[in-house]
């Protein structure tokens, strides 16, 4: 797929500059495609495409604008397997997980999404006012790789439910999937100017977006460190700015866990998408009494996740490039010269050519180390020992990031008093994964907002107070 346009005010722009973005496959290192790079003119003529199309569709009927993200979702659904392909060639999901996680997941968002508009009442009053909410204006959308679809399906179907119009620009590193849902959108008939694709990279489209004063909300998804590069450049023009940053989320096994069951479930979000998943289990805090046996069931359930072509059945694809497995492979080493023990695990596997590594597990970690604390975004779980519950809260807490975590037990309410204790987004209860018809989002250093069902919508309105007309509600 070669793509040498932008998708502006509804048609296919030719771009300002000539430069090409080549997505290698992390598999092979075959060139799987090209998207033109765009440049701050690229983002001017988008921003005034979304400035332009705003006032018509803001004033939109709610069921006008469910019936085109209806539309959207039927075709995520039509083109599923068109999809499932082109993100496991450009980021390497094994194709049957991006089927169904990546985008299922991506359908179900707007599933959801939709139910909220349906339910929102924009009217309501307040002591003697009229409180209107009201769409907040044209949104900079700018999203990650991982789950792709995922975060523009989020991003874009609650903005423009909202009233909003939207300038995204998907990640450089895995671009086709969106250049699939420019053509979609396109083909549905969103009004012009709706919805806008520019793509490039983050210096190149991303600041100047941020910065753009056409620019009314930014909702970014990625790590941190870029996050708050956005926060600060959206502040001059005190854009309103929602982040869905990294984590180092915490499971905690209680002594009476089922432990083969916990094992899975925190094997399974650790190492599924290769561990590039914000959210993932990535330290699994164990009664120290335990951990020869959790040890012993990882050792058992490892190789269930041999890496493998994502083409075929393995349930781990390679990472999404050889950079980032580099990347991964130095936190481990490090991880071993620090102290902690390689379980399984802990090299690229000799066999495999592509950006592959591995899953691996770590023992004896302790809250001085490196991997106890910064993202690895890849195939790594860390084991921690713990004597009290108390302690093991206190280890889940003790992290810049408040993203996610989990408990295990055997009595539901003890592992909801222990959740409830955790300082995070979300938190899922033996073995319960992401619910996109709840909100989910960070405390602390994992961001600001939320997304997803009616707290997704949130984000892109504003309220306006009438005073003296609460009888007009
Ligand atoms: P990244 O921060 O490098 O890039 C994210 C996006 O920001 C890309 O589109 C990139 O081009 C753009 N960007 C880069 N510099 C920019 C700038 N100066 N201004 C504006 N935009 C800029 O992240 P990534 O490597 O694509 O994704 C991995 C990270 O995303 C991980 O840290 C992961 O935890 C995080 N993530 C978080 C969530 C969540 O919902 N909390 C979900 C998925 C991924």
């Amino acid at each position: 797929m070669q793509v040498h346009a932008h998708y502006i005010d509804g048609r296919w722009d030719s771009p300002q500059g000539r430069e090409v973005i080549e997505v290698d496959s992390p598999t092979d290192g075959s060139l799987v495609g090209a998207v033109v790079a765009g440049d701050a003119g690229d983002v001017d003529r988008a921003v005034a495409a979304a400035v332009a199309a705003f006032p018509g569709w803001a004033a939109t009927d709610m069921a006008e604008r469910i019936r085109l993200v209806e539309a959207l979702a039927a075709a995520l659904a039509e083109h599923r397997e068109e999809l499932a392909q082109t993100l496991s060639s450009e980021m390497g999901a094994p194709v049957e997980f991006a089927r169904g996680a990546q985008v299922g997941v991506a359908i179900r968002d707007l599933e959801e999404l939709v139910a909220a508009a349906r339910a929102h009442r924009p009217r309501r009053a307040a002591s003697g006012s009229l409180v209107v909410a009201e769409a907040a204006g044209v949104v900079a959308a700018i999203t990650p790789w991982n789950f792709p679809l995922h975060q523009i399906m989020l991003k874009i179907g609650a903005a423009v439910l909202a009233g909003c119009t939207v300038v995204l620009k998907p990640s450089e590193v895995a671009p086709l999937n969106a250049v699939i849902v420019a053509r979609l959108v396109d083909a549905i008939g969103f009004p012009a100017g709706v919805i806008n694709v520019v793509f490039g990279d983050g210096a190149g489209v991303g600041a100047p977006l941020t910065a753009h004063p056409g620019v009314d909300v930014v909702t970014f998804t990625g790590s941190r460190a870029v996050g708050a590069a956005v926060a600060k450049a959206a502040s001059d023009s005190i854009k309103r700015v929602s982040l869905e940053l990294g984590g180092k989320s915490a499971a905690i096994v209680l002594p009476d866990a089922p432990l083969a069951a916990s094992v899975a479930a925190i094997l399974g979000s650790c190492f599924a998408n290769t561990g590039q998943t914000c959210a993932a289990l990535t330290r699994a805090l164990v009664p120290r009494s335990l951990v020869g046996d959790f040890l012993d069931e990882a050792r058992s359930q490892a190789a269930a996740w041999a890496p493998g072509d994502p083409a075929g059945t393995t349930r781990m694809g390679p990472l999404t490039s050889a950079a980032q497995r580099d990347k991964v492979a130095g936190f481990v080493a490090r991880a071993a010269g620090e102290g902690a023990e390689i379980v399984f695990g802990g090299e690229a596997p000799a066999a495999l050519d592509g950006a592959f590594y591995e899953a691996t597990l770590l023992a004896a970690v302790t809250p001085e180390m490196e991997v106890f604390r910064e993202e690895v975004f890849g195939p790594v779980l860390a084991l921690v020992p713990y004597d009290t519950v108390d302690e093991a809260v206190e280890l889940a807490n003790d992290s810049r990031y408040g993203l996610s975590g989990a408990v295990f037990s055997a009595d539901d309410g003890a592992a909801l008093a222990v959740a409830l204790r955790l300082r995070t987004g979300s938190v899922g209860l033996n073995g319960a994964g992401l619910d996109v018809g709840a909100p989910f989002g960070g405390y602390k250093e994992s961001g600001i907002g939320r997304e997803a069902g009616a707290w997704g919508l949130e984000e892109f309105l504003e309220l306006k107070t009438v005073m003296g007309a609460a009888h007009l509600a």
